[in-house]
C-alpha cells in the first residue's frame, strides 16, 4: 500500500460539483463493495467494484489488497480513464488498467465488478460458457453467459478480453477462462446486481448439469423473456 497522494490532483479533485459528484460515487463504491460480501461473491481482499463518476473523466475503484471491513468511501481511490491514480492516498486495486480500458471502450458502462464468485468461476476453470437453460438467465443475459480468453493480470489486456466477448452479447457478465467474472451496468448497482444473478444462475444450471443434460431455450423465447424483463418488469 502506498501513502504518497498523487503528485497532481486532478483539476475535478479541487472543489465544485465535480468534487461533490467523485465524493458521493466514493460512498455508492464503498457500499456496493459490502453487497459482494453480503452476497458471498468474494473472500479474502478479492474482487472489486468501480464506477464512473458522472460527469467527469474519472473512476472511482476499490484499493488493492484492503480488506473488506476497512474499505471506507474515503479509502475508495480517484483515478482517471488511463487508470492514473488522481485522488486517495492508497494504490488502486491491480486490476484498474483493465476498468479503465472497459469504461473508455463502452461509453454507456457507468460500473464494473469483478470477482471469483466460487459457481462462475468454477465454469470459467472448465472453459465452459453458462447455457441459457433458465427464464432468469434469458431475463437478465438475454442468453448464454459468454466465455472469454484468459488475460494476464496486472494491465489492460483482461479489459480487451471483456470489451471484445461482451461485443457480441446482450449479457452484462462475462466468464474469463481460468479467472472469473466480470460485469458491466448502466449504473455500478447493475454492475453489482448481474454479478449476484451471475452466481446465482451457475450455481443452479451446474447442479442441474450433476443430474443430466440441461436443455437451452428455444431463441424466441429467449428473446421475449429479455424484452419483457427489460422494458415491462417492476414498478416504472
Ligand atoms: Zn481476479
Amino acid at each position: 500500500m502506498s501513502a504518497v497522494p498523487a503528485a497532481h490532483p486532478h483539476p475535478a479533485m479541487r472543489a465544485g460539483s465535480a468534487a461533490d459528484a467523485v465524493r458521493r460515487t466514493q460512498h455508492i463504491v464503498a457500499d456496493l463493495h459490502a453487497e459482494l460480501v453480503r452476497n458471498g461473491l468474494v473472500v479474502w481482499t478479492s474482487g472489486n467494484v468501480s464506477a464512473r463518476v458522472p460527469g467527469t473523466d474519472l473512476l472511482v475503484i476499490k484499493p488493492s489488497g484492503v480488506a473488506y471491513g476497512d474499505l471506507t468511501a474515503e479509502t475508495m481511490v480517484v483515478c482517471d480513464l488511463n487508470g492514473a491514480r488522481v485522488g486517495g492516498e492508497l494504490s488502486p486495486s491491480s486490476d484498474t488498467a483493465s476498468h479503465a480500458y472497459i469504461y473508455r471502450h463502452m461509453p454507456d458502462v457507468g460500473g464494473v465488478v469483478h470477482t471469483h464468485s466460487r459457481y462462475a468461476t468454477a465454469w470459467a476453470a472448465r472453459g465452459e460458457p453458462i447455457p441459457c437453460v433458465l427464464t432468469a438467465m434469458a431475463d437478465e443475459f438475454g442468453g448464454e453467459i459468454p466465455l472469454g480468453p484468459f488475460a494476464p493480470i496486472g494491465g489492460e489486456e483482461i479489459g480487451h478480453a471483456v470489451v471484445a466477448t461482451l461485443s457480441g452479447h446482450r449479457s452484462p457478465a462475462v466468464l474469463l477462462r481460468n479467472h472469473g467474472v466480470f460485469t458491466v451496468g448502466t449504473t455500478p448497482r447493475d454492475a453489482v446486481k448481474a454479478a449476484v444473478m451471475c452466481e446465482d444462475v451457475a450455481c443452479t444450471v451446474h447442479l442441474a448439469s450433476l443430474r443430466g443434460q440441461v436443455t437451452p431455450l428455444p431463441p424466441d423465447q429467449i428473446d421475449a423473456l429479455y424484452r419483457r424483463y427489460q422494458n415491462e418488469y417492476g414498478q416504472r
